[in-house]
């Protein structure tokens, strides 16, 4: 690395240190390439670890401790109501990222990686300028552009942590408990926070213009969030489209509307969860000779080259599943491929989990995609009542589904809505990437009592062998 003059000169530039950016430095530096990760933020982690799944989960943790502690009123065991100290749980969630931080700090000098601060954007398809930081210009031979995504807002809606409409950013900065909080959207990241928010005690009104909360998920699998999150929601309004969003002095004034008509609601704060889109306009993409498809995603081939041969995209700029461990993954292809091995993203089953109570997850081939696709598929419908450790946890309201070929019973999806799914999950991960039966499944010796019989138990109703079901009359 020759520097000098406020620039530098490196093999590999990587630009953004999300778990994307992070995970192809690390790579590409055990693979010998001279590396330097470039980010505006002081430490490496991106969104996922500063203000994405880290804080939300750390705090999720805390309002799971809460939903339990009500369940255990049932069950004979009573706690007194929480005390909620949110400077407490700040400087807590604080501690998990600074945790994660040094460590991905530490793993990054030893591999002699530079970590350079900055906002990159190129200005020809072999260098960058950089704003923000000492060093003001690379010049590489390669680049990875692993710049991630932003929350998409409202015409007219201007996320602050002073003012009353947020992104999960500022819903994250935990710096108050709203008593109306209307939160617009039901993907994962709306339930999510909404589910935190009414732990904490806010009056959450949820609304969706689809039919559905998770539309895109099987509903079978949502069914039983769907009761849980109408009791701790105030409202929940479905096929519901929010037309305006306004900003008075002390509340936010919003217009819904629905088959029923329109009508207009006071909050004290609003969050929009309604999507997120990758992080590229800063870039100047056009002075690289790099593409983006028709909705603004990088277009990259199976080694993550761009439209630029060496320059490759790797998480969210690229997945239209926008998840860490997609980015984590991309991130090593890339590397890898930058080094000259004959690597590629090939990955038949991606893991997708809402951290609710319940919890739901996914992997594979789901019911909906392959009724969609006019795939003849067998549904393996497990329901927890029947598990004894779902019963012993208060928790016989979970299912577990498995997405069978017919013909000769091999996993293309599993589905699980219930505690710990987050783990269970991993089963199906497995079993789907080593192309196993509903017979390796069944015939694998699940722990008793465990959550994880009911993969297995869901696994036996393909054999016409599960114990605790009764087998299906052979017509
Ligand atoms: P990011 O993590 O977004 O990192 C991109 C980095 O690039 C940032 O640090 C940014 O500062 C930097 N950057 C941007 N522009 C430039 C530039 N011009 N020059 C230099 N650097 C730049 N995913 C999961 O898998 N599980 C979860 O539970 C989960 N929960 C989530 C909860 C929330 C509230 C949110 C918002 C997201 C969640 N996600 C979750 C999604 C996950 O955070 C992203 O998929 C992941 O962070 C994508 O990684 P990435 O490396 O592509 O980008």
């Amino acid at each position: 690395m020759v520097m000098g003059d406020m620039a530098m000169k490196v093999e590999l530039l990587v630009i953004g240190a999300g778990p994307g950016g992070y995970s192809a430095a690390f790579r590409a530096a055990d693979l010998g390439l001279d590396v330097a990760l470039v980010d505006p933020r002081p430490r490496p982690g991106g969104v996922c670890l500063h203000e994405g799944c880290i804080p939300a989960k750390t705090y999720l943790s805390l309002a799971k401790l809460i939903a339990d502690a009500k369940r255990a009123a049932t069950m004979g065991l009573r706690f007194a109501k929480p005390e909620i100290d949110l400077g407490e749980m700040r400087n807590w969630q604080k501690k998990v990222v600074s945790t994660m931080a040094n460590g991905l700090e530490h793993l990054s000098d030893k591999r002699s990686i530079q970590y350079l601060r900055g906002t990159a954007a190129f200005e020809s398809p072999q260098s960058v300028r950089l704003e923000g930081g000492e060093i003001s210009r690379i010049v590489f031979t390669k680049a990875i552009i692993a710049t991630g995504s932003q929350p998409v807002s409202f015409p007219g809606a201007v996320f602050s942590e002073k003012g009353y409409v947020w992104s999960s950013r500022e819903a994250l900065a935990l710096q108050e408990i709203p008593k109306r909080l209307l939160v617009i959207g039901a993907g994962y990241i709306g339930l999510e926070l909404g589910f935190l928010y009414a732990a904490l005690g806010s009056s959450v009104h949820l609304v969706e213009q689809e039919q559905y909360l998770l539309p895109t998920v099987d509903q079978d699998l949502v069914a039983p969030l769907t009761t849980s999150l109408t009791e701790i929601f105030t409202r929940i309004d479905l096929q519901t489209s929010v037309v305006k969003v306004e900003e008075m002095a002390n509340h936010v004034a919003v217009t819904l509307e629905n088959e029923k008509g329109t009508e207009i609601q006071k909050y004290d704060r609003v969050l929009v969860a309604t999507g997120r889109k990758p992080a590229l306009h800063h870039l100047a993409l056009e002075h690289a000779g790099i593409d983006c498809d028709d909705a603004g995603f990088l277009k990259i081939n199976d080694r993550q080259e761009t439209t630029a041969q060496h320059i490759f995209g790797v998480g969210d700029v690229c997945s239209r599943k926008m998840l860490a461990h997609t980015a984590m993954r991309q991130g090593k292809v890339a590397a890898e491929a930058a080094a000259g091995l004959p690597s590629g993203y090939d990955v038949r089953a991606i893991p997708a989990v809402v951290y609710t109570d319940p919890q739901i997850a996914w992997c594979g081939l789901t019911e909906n995609e392959a009724r969609a696709a006019n795939r003849d598929v067998r549904i393996l419908h497990y329901p927890w009542k029947y598990s004894g450790r779902a019963q012993s946890m208060g928790a016989g309201e979970g299912v577990t589904k498995i997405v069978a070929d017919p013909d000769n019973g091999r996993i293309l999806g599993l589905g699980i809505c219930g505690r710990h799914s987050e783990a269970l999950i991993a089963e199906g991960v497995l079993a789907i990437e080593m192309g196993a039966t509903a017979e390796d499944l069944a015939l694998s010796l699940h722990p008793h009592p465990s959550l994880a019989e009911t993969i297995g138990e869901a696994a036996e109703i393909f054999l016409g062998s599960t114990t605790h079901l009764l087998p299906r009359k052979k017509t």
